[in-house]
Order: structure tokens, then sequence, then C-alpha cells
């Protein structure tokens, strides 16, 4: 899986970071941020208790779809 943070939503009270070390990150500016791009299949369990424990709901999956979306805007079938 593939874990994104929004920053316009994190407030960078570093939950995630304490729960799930090997995936998120306080970076300079004070906010989280995801340190791996795929997230390691042991790990999984801490990422999204992480997500779900964050208080701002500001952790998303990314899913394909997403990604297809960002990169083609002009796909639909
Ligand atoms: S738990 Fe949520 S609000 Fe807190 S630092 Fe992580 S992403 Fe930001």
């Amino acid at each position: 899986m593939k874990l994104k943070v929004d920053k316009d939503l994190c407030i960078g009270c570093g939950a995630c970071q304490a729960v799930a070390p090997e995936v998120f990150e306080i970076e300079d500016d004070g906010l989280a941020t995801t340190i791996v791009d795929e997230v390691p299949k042991e790990i999984e369990e801490d990422a999204i208790d992480a997500k779900e424990g964050c208080p701002t709901s500001a952790i998303d999956e990314v899913t394909e779809e997403d990604e297809n979306t960002e990169e083609t805007s002009n796909n639909e079938e």
C-alpha cells in the first residue's frame, strides 16, 4: 500500500511518526511526510494504525486510480 500526508490538514502532532516511524517523519516544516514510497507488508499494520489515529485524518491511502488520475487526466473509457 501507499500512503500520503495532506499537509493542508496535518497539524504536526507527531502521532503518526510515533506509531510508525518507518513510514512517517516530521519534516523541517513541522509537518509529517511519508519516507517510503510503498509501505512494506510487515509494517502495514502500524501504518494503518497511524492513518486511523491521525486526529485530522490527514493521512490517505493512494490508490492506483489516484495515481492514474494524477498522471493522465484524459484516460476515461
Ligand atoms: S498524525 Fe496526522 S496530524 Fe499528526 S503529524 Fe501525523 S499526519 Fe500530521
